[in-house]
This record gives structure tokens, sequence and C-alpha cells, in this order.
């Protein structure tokens, strides 16, 4: 069955621009997504929708469930998602506290949480940054800052909204083998990017989006079609 299942999703701006147009399709888990399309393709409205923050005609199931009926808290252990701008996702005073936020909030142990919070930082490479200001990393630390407090809620769905956008090579590679390791140990993972080259690397699956979905296919299929 899909752990994410989209059908007929439409969604108009208040000024009336369609941002997403009759969007379907199903996500199975393990699977490898990416989601293409140009600026303005609706790639961010469509995550927002992921999060509830967005409301539309259509429908969203998340493992079988409308996302309507879930709690905050139960969402979050669904779906993680890490937007382009990690400013918006970090708030506490220090890197351990960000990436404890998630776990404490959902009301786990505090040892359970430090176990979490340990595990994600070393596996996003960033356990000497603990006591460190959010606000005062360097853009590519920030964004393993925010992918670790994702990772300590142990989502069985990780959205990545342009992942690698902005990042010097370095970090790019270590973002790109982050989410290979988390998709490798089974957590289905969703990557909107406009950078083509790195379709093969992020997807077994493209879906390609330009307000509608113009066509679905695996990386090799739809370079053949550029
Ligand atoms: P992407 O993430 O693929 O760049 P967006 O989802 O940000 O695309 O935008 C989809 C379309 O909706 C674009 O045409 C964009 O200009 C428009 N749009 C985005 N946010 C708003 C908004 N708050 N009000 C009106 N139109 C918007
Ligand atoms: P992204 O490509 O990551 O979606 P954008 O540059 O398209 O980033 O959008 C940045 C912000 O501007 C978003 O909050 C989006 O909602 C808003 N925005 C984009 N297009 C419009 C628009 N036509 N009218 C109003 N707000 C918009």
């Amino acid at each position: 069955d899909p752990v994410l299942s989209l059908s007929n999703l439409t969604y108009i701006y208040p000024n009336k621009k369609t941002a997403l147009d009759n969007i379907s399709f199903d996500v199975f888990p393990g699977e490898k997504i990416a989601i293409v399309g140009p600026n303005g393709a609706g790639k961010t409205t469509l995550f927002l929708h992921l999060n509830y923050t967005f409301k539309s005609k259509g429908h969203i199931k998340v493992a079988g469930k409308d996302i309507s009926e879930y709690k905050n808290a139960d969402r979050v252990k669904e779906i993680g998602i890490m937007f382009a701008d990690p400013d918006n996702q970090l708030f506490m005073p220090t890197v351990f506290d960000d990436v404890a936020f998630g776990p404490l909030n959902l009301g786990l142990s505090e040892d359970e949480t430090k176990k979490r919070v340990e595990e994600a930082m070393a596996m996003t490479g960033i356990a000497d940054l603990r006591d460190r200001v959010p606000h005062h990393l360097s853009f590519g630390q920030k964004k393993k800052v925010v992918l670790a407090s994702i990772v300590a809620l142990r989502p069985k769905i990780l959205v990545l909204d342009e992942p690698t956008a902005n990042l010097d090579p370095k970090s790019k590679r270590d973002v790109l083998a982050i989410i290979d390791k988390l998709n490798k140990e089974g957590i289905t993972t969703i990557v909107a990017t406009h950078d083509v080259n790195l379709l093969s690397e992020l997807a077994d699956r493209v879906i390609v989006l330009n307000e509608r979905i113009i066509e679905t296919g695996t990386p090799r299929e739809i370079f053949s079609n550029i």
C-alpha cells in the first residue's frame, strides 16, 4: 500500500494564481522520488500541504489515513519536511536543543531524547556543533542541523525542498550522502530539485511537475525526453 497518496489536489492562491492543478500520485514505502520542475512549478506549495499548512480540494492520505485526521505530533512521526530556508526551521539557543526539540515535544523521555539526538547528530556529521548557536552557523551546517532535527523524529517519509541549493560542493556531497543513507535504511525520500544532474542519484522515479504532472518515469526515461 502507498505510504503517501495524493488525489486530485488543486490549490489556487487568494490572488487566483493556480499553483497545483489536479495532482494525483502514490508513493510506496522505501521509494526514492524526485519532483522536478522550473521555479514556480508548485513544489513548495505541494510541500506546504504535507504539513497541513495549506488545505485544498482533493485528498492526501498518509499511511492510509487522511492527513486532516492526524494530530501534529502523530503527523511528524510519519512525514518530516526540510524546507529550502533552514532559518525558518531553527529557533533554539543551541544545536543540541534544536535537535532535541521535536522528540521532547513528542513527550519522549530525556534519556530517549538524548539517545536520538546523539544518533541524529552523528549520522548528519554535526556532533561537534552541539553547543553552537544555530543561527550563527554556515548555510550548509544549518541544513544539516535541520536534517538532524527531522531524523531525530524518525519519520517514515522524508521530504526535502531543494536540499542542495546554495550549498558549497562539500556540503552538497554530504547532504546527498545523508539522503542516500536514510533511503537505504528504508525511509521513503521525496526530493524537489531543479538540478537535473542529480536525478539519477536522488531518484528511482521522477515526477515532472509544472502546475500539473507533466510526466513520470525513471531518470533514464525522463532524460531521454529532455
Ligand atoms: P516552486 O516551489 O516550484 O518554485 P511555488 O510553489 O513556490 O513553486 O509557487 C507556485 C506558483 O504559485 C508560482 O507561480 C508562484 O509565483 C505562486 N505563488 C507562490 N506563493 C504564492 C502566494 N503566496 N501568493 C500567490 N502566488 C503564489
Ligand atoms: P521557492 O522556489 O522556494 O518556492 P520562491 O522564490 O518561489 O521560492 O518563493 C518565495 C516566497 O515568495 C514564498 O513564500 C512564496 O509563497 C512567495 N511567493 C512566490 N510567488 C509569489 C507571488 N506571485 N505572490 C505572492 N507571493 C509569492
